[in-house]
């Protein structure tokens, strides 16, 4: 048994913060850059950035295919603004030569909280953790459509903010920014280490960031 091991994307964006966050709660979390690494996770993390470039350097270094194959084979995946864009079925606002993996049933705006400033924050309440969230977004897309099988698990004056299934957590703020760990917690726990103990290959790292059985070994 080994601990979760969890890949961020790291071509660009905020990479760093996921990873330290995966890390405080006792993951393996590795910056992934190579496609040579998906076969070794247990999870995939894709973060906030510019999804125009992260689009063009996933293509670059060979990494969308075999990433989204993975995916749809049943990698656990969290993707937080930019990351959702990347994952969309439909990305709107965006440059012609755009591409996306459809992987979710979504179809989004880009930076399309005109009436808003740029960045704002505000409480999400999210119906999977028990007290709200405090939300960063950062020239946010909106989900303006979600398709059949993703629930939406808040909203903020009416739009979809977090969707997701057993397998997809997507965000369209920043939970990495927060310090605030409940939803790599979440993902974490109810997803990835759900996934591979079913798979019968991690278990649960605990609070202190050991997992049972180094807990054990360490007496
Ligand atoms: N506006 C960015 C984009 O379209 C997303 C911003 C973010 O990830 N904070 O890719």
């Amino acid at each position: 048994m080994t601990r979760p091991r969890v890949g961020v994307l790291a071509m660009q964006g905020a990479f760093r913060e996921h990873i330290a966050a995966l890390a405080r709660l006792g993951a393996d979390a590795v910056p992934l850059r190579d496609a040579a690494e998906l076969d070794r996770l247990d999870g995939v993390v894709l973060p906030g950035g510019e999804s125009t470039t992260m689009d063009k350097l996933l293509r670059k270094f060979g990494l969308q295919q075999p990433l989204a194959e993975r995916i749809r084979g049943g990698l656990p995946v969290m993707a937080t603004c930019a990351g959702v864009i990347l994952l969309a079925d439909e990305v709107r606002d965006g440059p012609p030569d755009q591409e996306s993996l459809h992987l979710l049933q979504l179809k989004v705006r880009r930076n399309a909280y005109g009436r808003q400033p740029e960045s704002f924050e505000a409480d999400v309440d999210l119906s999977v953790l028990d007290a709200p969230f405090r939300g960063i977004f950062i020239r946010a897309p909106v989900i303006e459509e979600v398709g059949e099988g993703l629930d939406v698990l808040a909203e903020i004056e009416g739009a979809p903010v977090v969707v997701g299934d057993t397998q997809r957590l997507a965000l369209t703020f920043h939970p990495e920014l927060t310090g605030d760990d409940r939803i790599h917690r979440y993902f974490l726990e109810e997803m990835v280490v759900r996934a591979t103990s079913q798979a019968g290959v991690a278990h649960v790292a605990t609070e202190g960031g050991q997992d049972a059985e180094t807990r054990e070994a360490a007496g």
